[in-house]
């Protein structure tokens, strides 16, 4: 595998970061997950500005959008990849110990490309299973959680309980008791015909895949609805699913005890996903 390392494609064995490095070392730093479908990869400018929100959002300098841009493809490009998962990861960098940023002169800058592995149709099919969480979604207060850091800790907590229960994912709820989102991605319920899905304000990742599937929500006519929910709220939906990067629009088969049939609104916004994919890439070529 060749992996993009500061300035340069290097082979994977050459890819070293040091100890020192206050990613490593505090967690210091963020990052971007991304996909590419037959060698675009999709909302890549989005990706970039959201890294360069979480960027400022924690003083880290990263590299220009154009030279993100570049590395990106240059990465992709180099694994001769055209359906890929992409991670760009930028860290605080080497330092002595210590949390003062100012002792990391330069930022580390890694983009990770790798052959995408297809998620089981069954679970697009039949959808997954999630439990609530006992473990609470970070303050936004605390640690925004639009910040996509290096510190997944809080998330990782949440998953261990999921995984116990043996279940796929978790649905995390913020301090308050509303529900937030799930560990890796964002949560969306119907109710009466109204697709249902917290607000932003709540204290959550503002999804790319959230923000698109919004759209073309709106776009069949449907109403929505982005506001503060309670996990009863959840219980009375007629269908639940989940959107991010990776798994785009997959359903949800089971929260608890209380069980959901794939709906209709989640196939048909997964099949608008997917044209919105075809398009961009029939755009691009
Ligand atoms: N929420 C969290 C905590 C995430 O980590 C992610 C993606 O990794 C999402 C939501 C979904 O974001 P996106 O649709 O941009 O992939």
């Amino acid at each position: 595998m060749q992996i993009f390392l500061n300035d340069r494609i290097v082979p994977e064995h050459e890819a070293m970061v040091s100890v020192f490095d206050h990613g490593f070392l505090y967690g210091d730093g963020i990052y971007e997950t991304m996909r590419s479908y037959d060698g675009i990869v999709f909302m890549l400018d989005r990706h970039i500005e959201r890294l360069n929100r979480s960027a400022s959002l924690i003083h880290l300098t990263v590299p220009s959008p154009d030279n993100i841009h570049d590395a990106v493809y240059e990465t992709v490009r180099a694994n001769g990849l055209k359906s890929a998962y992409v991670r760009v990861t930028v860290s605080r960098g080497k330092g002595p110990i210590g949390l003062d940023p100012a002792l990391c002169p330069k930022p580390t800058f890694v983009v990770i490309a790798e052959e995408f592995r297809e998620y089981p149709e069954k679970y697009y099919n039949e959808g997954v299973k999630f439990i609530i969480a006992k473990t609470r979604r970070n303050l936004r207060e605390a640690l925004d959680p639009k910040i996509k850091s290096l510190n997944f800790l809080n998330n990782i907590l949440a998953k261990i309980e999921a995984k116990k229960q043996g279940a796929y994912e978790a649905v995390m709820l913020n301090a308050e008791g509303l529900i937030a989102e799930g560990t890796v991605c964002n949560i969306f319920f119907v109710r009466n015909n109204i697709l249902c899905t917290p607000s932003v304000d709540t204290g959550v990742l503002d999804g790319i895949t959230r923000e698109l599937v919004l759209g073309l929500a709106k776009g069949t006519g449907m109403q929505v609805w982005e506001g503060n929910f309670l996990p009863e709220d959840l219980f009375s939906a007629s269908e639940v699913f989940f959107t991010n990067t990776t798994s785009e629009v997959m359903p949800v088969s089971q929260i608890g005890d209380v069980k959901y049939a794939v709906g209709e609104v989640a196939k048909r916004l997964r099949r608008l996903y997917r044209e919105r994919v075809r398009k961009a890439v029939m755009d691009d070529a």
